[in-house]
């Protein structure tokens, strides 16, 4: 069948899996530094129209990689990720590579340390390629937030990528590195692998530290893996997960083998299918593909049961109370003294300040800064801010009650198959609100999966959302696994 995706250019292309690409590198049948080479090579191809990458970091990949291959060479032990290419969203800072955060208000800027995340995949043997475009301050839900120019989604290149990791979800899809680390506040991993048809893993609040990575609301922020495939994505968050003393949020809980979990047969979980994901304004040709999804995990054995959580209905307004309230605080650092960008001529300091966050900033985290701070004002914080934290701990506890009859929860990711560029981007509450199915999860604390479940008729990739209690990952890969079975993979 012509399809519209189809008849568009295609930039789609499946990486090798980590179990395929590191047992040739281990074997000696592939040399780390040729891979990283290709990875390059495509990057170079890509790039110019999909605009994910915002800067290389060659040197630092290449000598990783020759490193792989002297040990491999020599038979030494090498550690889960050998000689692996993955990205990283730029929100995360490694040392001496520009970290801007998709923000014009951080050019020029040069960490002077590496995220834990990104020493964790080191240590393993991954080779790090480079920084990846977002949305500026990781705020949006379409890429085109960034101060660098929107992402192109490799599926439909005149659709959004998802935001506001849309970069680290379009690399896998186009194969421009094998898996990616994204970051995900309200959504911003699960939607955008949704929207390009990969895996992206919301990990519990606190499974992975945050050391290094630049702030947009600290009680929500999560560190993720995207891949092509569950078990990739397994593989990646147990190298990244576990505690870190430069985190006090981090989880002391034990790293489980994901990887191994993710294998293990759904038959007799309990998922439960909340109605108020599925009512107005789901896409029917989501709705459709999700059902599909729901369907193979029936016919896999698991026990379907529909459930309520009535609370979702305020989720949208907490969410953007809590999360802004928290950006206004953290980007209150971003002065012009310390960091990246100042404005060149101001005749007093507090111009400067003034002038620096006026050129620095871009206009959705300024209408962020400006909800934030008058929602923590003295006189509304008790009728915004408090009011928010409540219905937060309202919905933490309804998931909480649910996930004891049920084993994981599963929902459409977005309710909206992945919209055209500039679509959107002049209604901010349209963007909004098409965050409903992630802004949950996020408020809750709790982690989940969004595996691809199926495809509208033109070709645009539709995900489904696994949730599963605080430090349930295995469950949620498990199911995630599943649903990716049925797909034939
Ligand atoms: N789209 C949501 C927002 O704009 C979520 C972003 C995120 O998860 N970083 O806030």
């Amino acid at each position: 069948m012509q399809t519209d995706a189809q008849t568009t250019e295609s930039f789609v292309e499946t990486p090798k899996t980590l179990a395929e690409l590191r047992s040739a590198i281990a074997s000696g049948r592939l040399k780390a530094t040729e891979l990283t080479a290709e990875y390059y090579q495509r990057i170079q191809q890509k790039n110019p129209r999909l605009n994910v990458y915002l800067s290389l970091t060659k040197e630092r990949a290449l000598a990783q990689a020759a490193r792989v291959d002297a040990a491999a060479a020599k038979g030494d032990p090498l550690g889960p990720l050998a000689g692996i290419p993955l990205g990283i969203k730029d929100v995360l800072v490694m040392q001496g590579a520009p970290a801007t955060a998709g923000s014009r208000i951080l050019q020029g800027y040069q960490p002077p340390y590496d995220a834990t995340a990104v020493i964790r995949l080191e240590a393993a043997g991954a080779v790090l390629l480079g920084k990846i475009n977002c949305d500026e301050f990781a705020m949006g839900s379409s890429n085109e937030n960034s101060a660098y120019g929107p992402v192109r989604n490799p599926v439909a290149p005149d659709r959004v990528p998802g935001g506001s990791s849309g970069g680290s979800a379009a690399a896998v899809a186009a194969n421009m590195a094998v898996a990616t680390l994204g970051t995900d506040t309200g959504g911003s991993i699960r939607q955008p692998a949704s929207f390009c048809g990969v895996v992206g893993v919301l990990p519990t609040y606190g499974r992975v530290s945050r050391y290094g990575l630049i702030a947009f609301a600290s009680s929500l922020d999560r560190i993720g893996p995207f891949a092509a495939n569950v078990r990739d994505a397994a593989t990646l968050l147990g190298v990244i997960a576990g505690h870190d003393p430069h985190d006090a949020t981090s989880s002391p809980a034990p790293v489980p083998d994901y990887a191994t979990e993710s294998d293990k047969p759904v038959a007799g979980l309990r998922i439960g299918v909340p109605a108020e994901y599925f009512g107005e304004g789901l896409d029917p040709e989501v709705r459709a593909a999700v059902e599909s999804g729901i369907d193979a995990l029936r016919a896999a054995g698991c026990i379907i049961q529909p459930i309520s959580l009535p609370t979702t209905k305020y989720a949208i307004p907490a969410y953007y109370l809590v999360a802004t309230a928290e950006a206004s605080a953290n980007l209150a650092r971003f002065d012009g003294v310390r960091y990246g960008y100042r404005s060149p001529a101001s005749a007093t300091l507090s111009d400067m300040y003034r002038h620096t966050r006026d050129e620095g900033f871009g206009a959705e985290v300024k209408r962020r800064i400006l909800l934030g701070t008058y929602a923590l004002s003295a006189g509304y914080y008790d009728a915004y801010y408090l009011k928010a934290q409540q219905v937060r701990r309202l919905l933490a506890e309804e998931f909480l009650r649910a996930f004891a009859d049920v084993d994981a929860i599963v929902t459409p990711t977005s309710p909206i198959p992945p919209f055209k560029l500039g679509e959107k981007s002049g209604d901010p509450l349209a963007m909004y609100l098409a965050d409903i199915d992630t802004v949950t999860a996020s408020l809750a604390g709790i982690c989940g999966v969004s595996v691809p479940c199926g495809a509208t008729a033109s070709g645009l990739p539709v995900g489904m959302q696994v949730l599963a209690a605080h430090l349930q990952e295995s469950t949620a890969f498990r199911v995630a696994r599943a649903v990716e079975a049925s797909q034939g993979k």
